[in-house]
């Protein structure tokens, strides 16, 4: 993107506002990652329609380290569903660091997929299959996840390899202390290797940005998990994802996230956008600090908290009337009278749960007589979710069981086929393709009855 829309430049501002901060120190217990450069600083933005937005050194390619973990749970999900990967791996914050001995006291499981103890049983999930080894199947997903081929930066695994005694010991308890059969030898170097899988900020808010989008990566258009197995991800990053300040990340910044001691970090706004920040110096709890100052800020700014939903009264329903105050309506008493026993309520906008029982309750209110007739105008919706849409059909039909014809303004068939309606409503719901025309016709129908 240009240098000058408003997304690039809201980066860039904070950019120069936390680029000057000197405090943390990059992770030195992997030797290489202390060779990082402590000045790179890079930040990037992909938007569900895959838009993508960066400054700094935000095509810098560095090792996933644990961002990596969300991205495996995934894989694993998918392979194996929630039940079994359950079984090994629970999904209780911990509190506790990433290097932690977190097992549960009675199982033996580890806390969570984001700590190392549930990361390295979730990596030892993974199958192989012929011809590809369960190495081969995490770098794949994990490309598919970024929209490209990603590698090995074999510098930072041979760092680890030779320096990750702590894992190595973690992976021998977990075999030791619970009944999943496998091999801690084997399981550590994949996860090793996942963890020196190379990325850069760009990819890292492309993959964020395919959880938020359902699963589906917004740049390719490739559906990499299922919309289930995205939430599940999700949800687990929002309570675990930043080890023991999880619970006050919620808090500040109510986003999901993953940290990694690489500097790496990443933060999924449901179907809203994929962050990430890059920048090597470390807090105490293993994130990034300029990557943290720089997503708070962002997350304040832009009101992007998960829980800060302020509901906007009227957006989903724009019209509940009744005919003859609409301004076409005719002079004539009859016409007057008829068209008050026809009410009219329009709707705008994508149609979900919320937006479907501000629709439902327009229409129940909408008739001054349970024997009238209602039109339901829905030319300005751009979309109804299935659950929506279900609430809508059962809606029509309690009408018709009430008494009340209902006629829908829907050019654009989104109420779905007239036999699926008709069986679904127990009315032939009559379209139109203006207001004006449902109306009249309505009103005719209610004349004839009388
Ligand atoms: N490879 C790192 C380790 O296992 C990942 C930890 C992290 O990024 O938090 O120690």
């Amino acid at each position: 993107m240009s240098a000058t829309d408003a997304v690039t430049d809201a980066l860039g501002e904070l950019h120069r506002r936390f680029a000057g901060v000197r405090e943390g120190r990059p992770a030195d217990y992997i030797p290489r990652l202390a060779q990082a450069d402590p000045d790179a600083f890079g930040l990037a933005l992909v938007s569900m329609d895959g838009h993508r937005y960066s400054t700094g050194d935000a095509d810098v390619a560095f090792s996933l380290q644990s961002v990596s973990k969300p991205f495996v749970y995934a894989l694993a999900l998918s392979l194996l569903g929630l039940d079994e990967v359950g079984r090994w791996v629970n999904a209780e914050p911990s509190g506790e660091a990433f290097n932690a001995i977190s097992l549960e006291p009675r199982t033996g499981r580890p806390a969570n997929a984001m700590v190392n103890a549930g990361a390295i049983v979730t990596t030892a999930l993974i199958p192989g299959i012929p011809g590809a080894s369960a190495f081969d199947r995490i770098l794949g997903c994990l490309g598919r996840f970024a929209g490209r081929d990603l590698d090995v930066d074999e510098e930072v695994y041979a760092s680890e390899a030779t320096s990750g005694d702590r894992n190595r010991a973690l992976a021998y308890l977990i075999r030791s202390a619970g009944p999943l059969p496998f091999d801690p030898v084997a399981a550590v170097e994949t996860y090793f290797r996942q963890c020196a899988v190379r990325a850069t900020a760009v990819d890292l808010a492309t993959m964020a940005a395919t959880l938020a989008h359902g699963g589906v990566n917004p740049v390719t258009g490739e559906a990499v998990v299922t919309p289930a197995v995205a939430a599940q991800v999700l949800a687990v990053m929002a309570t675990c994802g930043m080890y023991n300040s999880s619970g006050d990340w919620l808090l500040r910044v109510g986003l999901p996230a993953k940290s990694g001691v690489s500097g790496g970090l990443i933060a999924a706004g449901p179907a809203r956008f994929g962050l990430a920040a890059y920048s090597p110096p470390l807090d105490s709890t293993g994130t990034s600090v300029r990557g943290h100052a720089a997503l708070v800020e962002l997350s304040l700014r832009f009101g992007l908290h998960l829980m800060n939903n302020p509901a906007l009264p009227g957006s989903t329903v724009t019209l509940a009337t009744t005919a003859d105050d609409l301004p076409t309506a005719p002079a004539g008493r009859r016409e007057r009278a008829l068209r008050e026993r026809v009410g009219v309520v329009a709707a705008q906008g994508a149609l979900d749960f919320t937006a479907a029982e501000r629709v439902l309750f327009a229409l129940d209110d909408s008739g001054p007589e349970r024997t009238g007739s209602v039109v339901l105008d829905l030319r300005e919706v751009t979309g109804i979710d299935s659950v929506a849409l279900a609430m809508l059909h059962a809606g029509l039909a309690r009408l018709a069981s009430d008494g009340r014809r209902a006629a829908v303004v829907d050019p654009d068939g989104r109420l779905g086929p007239p036999g699926l309606t008709r069986e679904r409503t127990g009315q032939d719901l009559p379209r139109f393709a203006s207001r004006e025309e449902a109306v009249e016709r309505c009103a005719h129908a209610l004349a004839e009855d009388d």
